[in-house]
């Protein structure tokens, strides 16, 4: 039998992790200088975000758009409670990671033999056994150390993934040290039911370990996943500002959850966030200058709902003015 619960109370806050200036940006062709970058995530600080993925120590050939992360986290004007994190996919990027002082380093393993492969060229016990060592350069460096199991509701390889071994990975992240777990839709395979699954026997096999979804909506249902987890208790969330990055796969598709269609969603329904939706809003606009095109986000061409309806409606866009609407 199906496991979901429908119409159960939505928790009154959520956490969101951006993470568009690591996956979002890795996905761009035009790379940012360092300047830019420092800019952009010094305006999502100061628009209410607490936790900002920085970026990623990764070979320069293999990502060039990370290539300079270190400078970044020494440009960054740090702000208090701010929690800003890069991850790494091996010792080597876990040192370096430590000696830019991130305030956590993340490391990433796929769900799928065939997914982690193709991304770090890997069996998943190989790269197991990379995390044990990260997990030891981290520890000895007093940081938190955090793990995303990608592909956790799909493989674009294999198809369905099952629960148990998602379960299973987990489990030995954590025996690992792994303090904040987050499961990725890494290629936008879940539906709203899958989510609510997954999570109920996450929540079954680890009752007091805290849980993150990193979400994608490459086929639509983004929002709708976000929903049905909120309906079982999941408060903390990975997105992306502007929607950027994410969908590798489908060039055009959207990809990331975009930070500003979350939060506005959220804010509608009075789930709060701590987030100034209209400085986010000037954040993508901002970014959309910086990578030279359109971002996917839908509210910076809709506007905010609140205030088309206290009369502002000049910050809607995208309205025709003739013409009928349906
Ligand atoms: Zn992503």
């Amino acid at each position: 039998m199906t496991e979901y619960a429908a119409f159960a109370a939505l928790p009154s806050n959520v956490q969101i992790r951006e993470v568009g200036p690591r996956d979002g940006l890795q996905n761009e062709d035009v790379i940012l200088t360092t300047v830019q970058k420092v800019q952009l995530i010094d305006a999502l600080a100061d628009a209410g975000l607490r936790e900002i993925e920085v970026g990623a120590f990764v070979k320069p050939q293999n990502v060039p758009q990370m290539a300079d992360t270190s400078a970044v986290f020494a440009g960054l004007r740090r702000k208090p409670g701010v929690r800003y994190s890069a991850i790494a996919p091996n010792p080597i990027g876990a040192r370096r990671a430590v000696e830019a002082d991130a305030d956590a380093v993340m490391v990433f393993l796929s769900a799928s033999e065939s997914h982690n492969q193709s991304n770090v060229n890997r069996s998943v016990a190989q790269s197991l056994a990379g995390v044990a060592d990260m997990a030891e350069v981290v520890r000895v460096a007093g940081k938190p150390f955090d793990a995303v199991l990608s592909v956790a509701f799909g493989c674009p390889f294999e198809g369905d993934v099952p629960i148990v071994r998602v379960l299973d990975l987990c489990g030995r992240l954590l025996d690992l040290g792994a303090q904040q777990l987050t499961l990725g839709d890494t290629t936008g395979m879940a539906h709203p039911l899958l989510v609510q699954q997954v999570v109920l026997a996450f929540r079954r096999r680890f009752p007091r370990q805290p849980l993150r979804l990193h979400l994608h909506s490459a086929r639509g249902a983004g929002l709708a996943n976000i929903l049905a987890a909120l309906q079982v208790g999941i408060s903390d969330f990975d997105s992306s500002i502007g929607g950027i990055g994410g969908c590798p796969f489908a060039p055009g598709a959207p990809g990331n959850l975009c930070t500003e269609d979350l939060t506005h969603m959220l804010h509608e329904m009075d789930v709060q966030t701590g987030l100034d939706l209209p400085a986010l809003m000037e954040t993508a606009r901002m970014l959309e200058q910086m990578i030279g095109h359109e971002v996917p986000s839908q509210t910076i061409k809709a506007g905010i709902c609140k205030h088309l309806t206290q009369g502002n409606r000049q910050q809607a866009t995208g309205y025709s003015r003739v013409g009928m609407t349906t």
